[in-house]
């Protein structure tokens, strides 16, 4: 019955991985419509749970976006790769993928050989499944993943407290500086905290500075 599901879609296209651990990796990115934390909607913003995202997450407009059953979905990843088959990679993301990814596709693109990577806000359970698991908290969400490969905490959020994450059961900790109008104070702030703690380690936003989507 599942079979009819369908999943939206606002871009697929290949490109580098721009940020965290896997940084300057070719990828899949394929971006799910839809977030829990925000409507995505700039006049909702400063209401939102989360309000500093830097991403259009919102309908199904973007490169090979669209309402996709699963076969379909699969076939359309799977056509991105280039012909060398190896080292297949995919970084399912959103928006929060986890809202829509399920089992059944996890399943069909690693039958294609794909390595499967999420990233997600941490807020609703996630799949055995994935084989790398990136969490970046929102300060005003209940985080529920606190184990996987890599957490990434923008930083800083109001009255966020490094040391809480810390606990959390995660191979890699990264801070990666707000992007906004502070964002050189930002820089400066998340290089100290990591100067004084060298558990985190800085994300940079490579795909920002290469200009690469
Ligand atoms: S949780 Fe992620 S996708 Fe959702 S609004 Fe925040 S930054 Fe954007």
């Amino acid at each position: 019955m599942n079979n009819y599901k369908t999943y939206s879609i606002k871009e697929i296209f290949l490109t580098l991985q721009g940020e965290g651990h896997n940084a300057g990796k070719t990828a899949v990115f394929c971006r799910f419509s839809g977030c829990n934390l925000w409507n995505g909607n700039e006049k909702d913003r400063k209401n939102a749970v989360c309000s500093f995202c830097d991403t259009d997450f919102k309908g199904v407009n973007g490169i090979n976006g669209g309402k996709y059953h699963l076969q379909p979905l699969v076939e359309k990843i799977t056509s991105l790769w280039p012909k060398l088959k190896r080292n297949k990679f995919i970084v399912f993301t959103g928006g929060e993928p986890l809202l829509q990814l399920d089992n059944k596709l996890i399943k069909k693109v690693k039958d294609k050989g794909f390595k499967v990577a999420v990233e997600t806000n941490g807020t609703l359970p996630v799949s055995k499944l994935i084989d790398w698991v990136c969490v970046s908290p929102k300060i005003e969400s209940k985080l529920v993943v606190t184990k996987g490969d890599e957490i990434k905490v923008v930083y800083p959020q109001d009255g966020i407290n490094l040391s809480v994450f810390e606990k959390y059961n995660f191979e890699h900790f990264y801070l990666q500086p707000l992007d906004n109008k502070n964002f050189i104070l930002n820089n400066k702030k998340t290089i100290e905290y990591i100067l004084k703690n060298p558990k985190w380690k800085l994300s940079v936003q490579t795909h920002k500075y290469l200009k690469i989507k």
